[in-house]
């Protein structure tokens, strides 16, 4: 899940594709930039290695 910042109010909006646009100001989505994700993706890879010989 990727989070995306809108530049214009500040709003965060948390989605797996980038939002059309913002839903709070309405700003077009140039304005919106991506974020750090809010839980690592590292963690989900290393249970299916551990679970797989
Ligand atoms: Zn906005």
């Amino acid at each position: 899940m990727a989070v995306w910042k809108c530049a214009e109010c500040g709003n965060v909006v948390e989605a797996r594709c980038k939002p059309g646009k913002c839903k709070t100001c309405g700003a077009p989505k140039d304005k919106l930039a991506k974020e750090a994700a809010a839980e690592p993706s590292g963690k989900t890879a290393k249970a299916a290695r551990t679970g797989r010989k």
